[in-house]
């Protein structure tokens, strides 16, 4: 990406906006000394990321806001802007691809500084990698300080090469190495103190493992057995369905049997109180029969009496015709016939 303007507000001497565009080819700045060129240098090493204030040629972070002079009252913000151009589309932080970016840095007075890509802030570091990867700063941009020029034309191979590697910011490179070596170092350490930790929460966790092992198991199980219970059920059910089927079934043969004895029952009981009534009739008739023949029997008894009065008369009768007999014998004898004619007719 290439480096097209510089904004500047509030920053050093520099109190009001002001843009500065840079142009293909060689822009230079030039103006009395006191003017600010060095300020716009410190600017551009303040964007992109330098810390240390010194550097700066200041002393504390306020030294980098206008302080104010008797025409104009100081500054409370400082601001720098840089605008980057690039004829492809640019990754930026995972936001994005974007042939123009600009990047913000504000400091307030009192506060820390503050970093915008694109308006969004974003954290210095973010900044810091966006310029030394996204944009390729580092490779490409090289900031040779006042009076150095001259040191360069005296220096010997070696300085020359330490100044080389300062350019290519190799050295910015050699302490972030020792700063991540000693982060690496930190982060050592912060592990040997997690090891103990770690290990207790991974034996916690082995014993969870195995808990939830067994607890799975124990589900399985538990399904297993449910699956055999409505297997067992389904057959018991089954077993009990044919049985009542069946019961069913002969309820109902017997309900027609009953039934069937019942009509019988009725039939039967009919033909008894027809039986009944029959016996009724016989027994009317025995009875009438047995009057009528008492009744005979009386009359039997009557003639039988009457019979024997008869027979007795008949005797009498007979005897009689004795008597006459013996009166006609006797005849002759006058007297004594008319004693027994009288016994005979007293006998009548
Ligand atoms: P030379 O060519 O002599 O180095 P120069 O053009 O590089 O000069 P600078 O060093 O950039 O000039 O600017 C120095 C000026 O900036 C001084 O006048 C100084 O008072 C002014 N200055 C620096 N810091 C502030 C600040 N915080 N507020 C107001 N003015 C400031």
């Amino acid at each position: 990406m290439r480096l097209t303007k510089l904004y500047l507000n509030g920053f050093k001497s520099f109190a009001e906006p002001t843009h500065l565009i840079f142009e293909r080819g060689i822009t230079a700045i030039v103006g009395p000394n006191g003017s600010g060129k060095s300020n716009i240098v410190d600017a551009i090493k303040w964007i992109m990321g330098e810390r240390r204030i010194k550097n700066l040629r200041g002393s504390v972070a306020e030294d980098l806001i206008f302080a104010g002079n008797d025409n104009v009252r100081r500054s409370n913000i400082a601001e720098v802007g840089v605008l980057f151009e690039d004829e492809n589309e640019i990754e930026v932080l995972g936001k994005g691809k974007f042939s123009t970016v600009e990047v913000k840095r504000v400091l307030y007075r009192g506060e820390r500084s503050f970093f915008y890509i694109n308006n969004s802030r974003v954290l210095e570091k973010e900044a810091e990698y966006f310029f030394n990867t996204s944009a390729k700063l580092s490779k490409r941009y090289a900031i040779v300080e006042q009076g150095e020029v001259e040191a360069i034309a005296l220096m010997s191979p070696r300085e020359i090469a330490r100044m080389i590697m300062d350019a290519a910011q190799v050295g910015v490179f050699l302490q972030n190495k020792v700063d991540a070596e000693a982060e690496l170092a930190d982060v050592r350490r912060r592990l040997e103190e997690i090891d103990p930790y770690l290990s207790e929460k991974k034996l916690i966790r082995d014993k969870l493992a195995l808990e939830v092992e067994k607890k799975l198991k124990y589900q399985e199980l538990e399904i297993s057995v449910k699956r055999l219970m409505v297997g067992i059920n389904l057959r018991k059910y089954k077993e009990l369905k044919a049985e009542l089927d069946s019961i069913t079934e002969r309820k109902e043969k017997l309900l027609l049997e009953i039934q069937s004895k019942k009509a019988e029952s009725e039939m039967i009981n009919n033909n008894l109180i027809e039986i009944g009534r029959e016996l009724n009739d016989v027994i009317q008739k025995y009875e009438d029969v047995s009057h009528e023949k008492g009744e005979v029997e009386k009359k039997l008894l009557e003639t039988n009496l009457k019979m024997k009065g008869h027979e007795r008369e008949k005797n009498d009768y007979e005897t009689c015709g004795n008597y006459i007999y013996c009166i006609k014998s006797h005849c002759v004898n006058g007297l004594q016939t008319k004693c027994y004619f009288t016994y005979a007719v007293r006998v009548r």
